[in-house]
């Protein structure tokens, strides 16, 4: 058995994401940024459409939905939390509950903070999770609805899944993540060589993504806020770690 996986960009700087049981058949779009996108990579992989796993209610991840379930009769799974933005939610689901996807189970973690009711979904024999707008490769979401404390406990649950899980996010910000990453740790060497293969890979116009939970670990300063190094470059020695994230996602915004 095999999960096959199709990133692909869309919007302006999102990504949609198709994954395929290649043994039964199903495939789920996570999350639906624009009905054209989804269609049209189903169209080239030649695969219809089971089931709609949506991160969260914001409109690049959900425009979607309707088109695309009055077309395929998809079934639409998203956060309980938020369910009354969710267009034509079918299954709520919220911390805890797993669901079958051909031959996969589907965990679903709550991760709020950007919205209240985020969450992600987390495959654990094919070790890998769809985070949406949680966790950027080198960064991670605006923490635009939920508190940074909030915030910092989800990146937390994320950062402790197994060092080998693929990391499936909503969009391609990495380069800017990456400067970014460097003004916060300048001496973390692992950080300083991925910032030059990021750089690399955009000017091929390449994507950057997936990335890996253990690469965010060494790398992702929001992920590394017990790094002696970071602590004193922010004047935060002896600060919780929720405020050192707080301190760090603060600066991003104002970079
Ligand atoms: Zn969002």
């Amino acid at each position: 058995m095999a999960l096959e996986i199709h990133q692909f960009p869309c919007l302006s700087d999102n990504f949609g994401v198709l994954i395929h049981d290649t043994e039964r058949g199903v495939t789920a779009s996570i999350d639906a940024p624009n009905a054209d996108s989804v269609r049209a990579a189903l169209a080239e992989k030649g695969w219809k459409l089971s089931y709609i796993l949506t991160t969260h209610h914001h409109a690049d991840h959900t425009d979607g939905n309707l088109a695309l379930k009055a077309e395929t009769g998809c079934v639409i799974i998203g956060p309980k939390a938020e369910a009354a933005k969710i267009p034509g939610i079918d299954t709520q689901v919220s911390e805890g509950d797993a669901f079958r996807l051909g031959s996969y189970q589907v965990q679903v973690i709550e991760t709020p903070g950007h919205t209240n009711g985020h969450i992600t979904f987390y495959i654990p024999t094919a070790n890998v999770a769809f985070v949406g707008d949680t966790l950027f490769a080198l960064g991670c979401g605006r923490v635009i609805e939920g508190t940074m404390e909030m915030m910092w406990t989800s990146l937390a649950k994320l950062a402790a899944l197994p060092g080998n899980t693929a990391i499936y996010c909503g969009h391609e910000y990495t380069l800017a993540n990456a400067r970014f990453a460097l003004t916060i740790e300048p001496e973390n060497a692992n950080l300083v060589a991925r910032a030059a293969e990021v750089e690399a890979l955009r000017k091929a116009g390449k994507p950057t993504l997936p990335t890996r939970i253990d690469i965010e670990c060494a790398t992702n300063p929001f992920l590394r806020v017990t790094s002696a190094a970071i602590r004193k470059r922010l004047g935060l020695e002896t600060a919780p770690d929720w405020q050192v994230f707080a301190e760090v996602r603060t600066r991003k915004n104002n970079a």
